[in-house]
């Protein structure tokens, strides 16, 4: 047997390792999982190049919790470790990241911002444990080995008892992490963050039902047997070509991401580059409300198969953080803070990516499926609205296909919607009007009174709108939008004046000075005239600017 000490410069590191990432402790599993899949994927990669001369067979990672004796196991069957290699990955490598990691988070390792933090490895588990035990033995033809150190820069190192190849880390539970010992707390862990490793993950068993024999009488229990219980999908979607699979195989895989979502999502991208940058990933179109405060975090970031985090802002802009899946990048930095994150160059390309990848999908959608996107519109609008607000880029691209239904449900692309109108709904300085209304029953009968005129009227109706027509008016010429009960209709070119009033002057005289008693808020303009409809003798119009002001004010800022 041989004692050694840890190389240290810091006296005791591993309190430190507790303090610094305190809230964080649960992280342990996914960096031992990691350690133990990393192990499995090597062997099979030296197995395929011949460089290892042993079987590979169908490895499996095992998570077993020893309650009584306070101890949890990390079992692989990876290539193991020789002595010489527990020495230097264990007490030189893994230390030294471990030291790296707190000399650079010591200002900051309880900092939020951070994102995951990844580099701490194998040191992470003496945030839960206070011993840990590590029996290896390599595919290398060597004696199995024993490493031992609890908690102190101290270790043991002897030889081991261990037949098979592969680690099995052991765990010392401390007193106040016993939660980990709890099965269910477990199953949590490995379901947040191992649910799509590339190795099977078995934790206990489970009983399955088999079909019941032919012979089997009507109230013979059906046969069951006791199977391992694998946490796992070893090949989720997002990992596979685009070729390979079905409109169904991404109906499961939403399933599986969303075990409590009913509903379909509308449709998916699959992201997939390796050039300049590597991402994989599935996102999809989810049924979204007219809520602004829809529920974001959804999106589930990883790195090669590993869950880091459901919080993608920084990473994806932020108008598509409302859309579900998956991103599976290694390039993004992970050991950095948000603020830090967005001025990453890297960082930046996957988002404009991304962006461009939406773009596309919608367009294609538009163009091959035109019918079938206008059904859609009024679900994802919200997003495409909120995109064009807020990055110009997609707005370039969104000018193709964003739709503006008018209160009959037709929809026009804004180039369409130009050149049905223009002959119409100009203004004595050429200006395109757009008579839009926000609200189907309440404006009904300034609708009616417009569409007798011939005007289209569109129905524009999300919360943010009124952002998005500020935005058009300032990116096009000449363009103004006004609600059907705005003073602009006055100003468009008449038509031929046709209509007799119904009214005396002196009727509308009286009638005027009634409804301005009662009509306190003086934005309001009163308007008696010979209406081309029946639906109304008068009609009341306030200033577009003024009520789009209101209107902006309570939607907030849009970009
Ligand atoms: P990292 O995984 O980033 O290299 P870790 O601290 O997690 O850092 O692990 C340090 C090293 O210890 C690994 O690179 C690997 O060589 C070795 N190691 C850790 N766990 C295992 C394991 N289960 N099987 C084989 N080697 C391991
Ligand atoms: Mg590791």
């Amino acid at each position: 047997m041989a004692t050694g000490k840890i190389n240290v410069s810091v006296e005791n590191i591993f309190p430190l390792i507790k303090k610094f990432l305190y809230s964080d402790h649960e992280i342990f599993l996914r960096e031992l999982v990691s350690n133990a899949t990393d192990a499995t994927l090597k062997l099979k990669h030296l197995t395929a190049i011949g460089e290892a001369k042993v079987e590979y067979g169908n490895p499996i990672i095992e998570i077993k919790v020893d309650k009584k004796g306070k101890k949890l196991h990390i079992i692989d069957e990876g290539i193991g470790m020789t002595e010489e290699e527990v020495k230097k990955y264990i007490n030189e490598v893994a230390f030294s990241g471990a030291e790296e990691f707190l000399n650079k988070y010591e200002d900051g390792g309880k900092d939020t911002g951070i994102i995951g933090h990844f580099g701490l490895g194998f040191y992470s588990s003496f945030m839960v444990a206070n011993k840990v035990e590590i029996l290896t033995k390599s595919y290398k033809d060597e004696p199995a080995v024993h490493w031992s150190c609890d908690g102190s820069p101290k270790f043991t190192i002897k030889k081991g008892k261990k037949e098979n190849r592969g680690t099995e880390i052991i765990l010392h539970i401390a007193d106040d992490s016993t939660e980990f010992l709890e099965d269910h707390r477990i199953t949590e862990l490995l379901k947040k963050y191992n649910k799509f490793m590339p190795i099977p993950i078995k934790f206990g068993t489970k009983t399955e039902t088999l079909p019941k024999p032919e012979d089997a009488k009507e109230d013979d229990p059906a046969p069951t047997k006791e199977v391992d219980n694998i946490i796992n999908n070893p090949n989720p979607a997002w990992t596979k070509q685009p070729t390979d699979l079905k409109d169904e195989d991404y109906s499961a895989f939403y399933r599986e991401l969303y075990p409590m979502q009913f509903e379909e999502p509308l449709f998916h991208i699959h992201l997939n580059v390796d050039y300049p940058f590597n991402l994989t990933g599935i996102l999809y179109f989810p049924k979204l409300t007219q809520d602004l405060n829809i529920q974001k975090d959804r999106i589930q970031l990883y790195q090669n198969q590993v869950f880091v985090t459901d919080n993608v802002e920084g990473i994806v802009p932020e108008f598509l953080t409302m859309l579900r899946g998956v991103i599976d990048s290694p390039d993004i930095p992970l050991n950095v803070s948000r603020s830090y994150l967005q001025a990453d160059g890297a960082v930046k390309k996957i988002s404009s990516y991304i962006t461009r990848k939406v773009a596309d999908k919608l367009n294609s959608l538009f163009k091959n499926n035109r019918e079938d996107f206008e059904k859609k519109w009024n679900d994802i609008k919200i997003v495409i609205e909120y995109g064009m607000l807020s990055e110009e880029k997609f707005f370039e691209k969104a000018e193709k296909f964003a739709l503006y239904p008018t209160v009959d449900n037709h929809y026009f692309t804004f180039e369409e919607l130009q050149g049905k109108i223009k002959d119409t709904q100009t203004d004595k300085d050429d200006k395109l009007v757009v008579l839009y209304a926000s609200d189907k029953e309440a404006q009904h009968s300034y609708i009616e009174a417009a569409k007798a005129k011939g005007y289209e009227v569109l129905l524009m109706d999300s919360p943010i709108i009124a952002h998005l027509m500020q935005k058009l008016e300032t990116s096009k010429e000449k363009l103004s939008f006004a609600r059907v009960d705005a003073d602009h209709i006055d100003n468009l070119i008449k038509k031929e004046d046709t209509q007799i009033s119904k009214l005396s002057d002196e009727e509308k005289d009286k009638l005027k000075a009634n409804l301005e008693e009662v009509i306190e808020d003086k934005s309001y303009t009163i308007q008696l005239e010979a209406m081309d409809s029946d639906a109304a003798p008068f009609i009341i119009t306030e200033p577009e600017f003024m009520r789009r002001m209101k209107d902006m004010q309570k939607t907030g800022g849009g970009g």
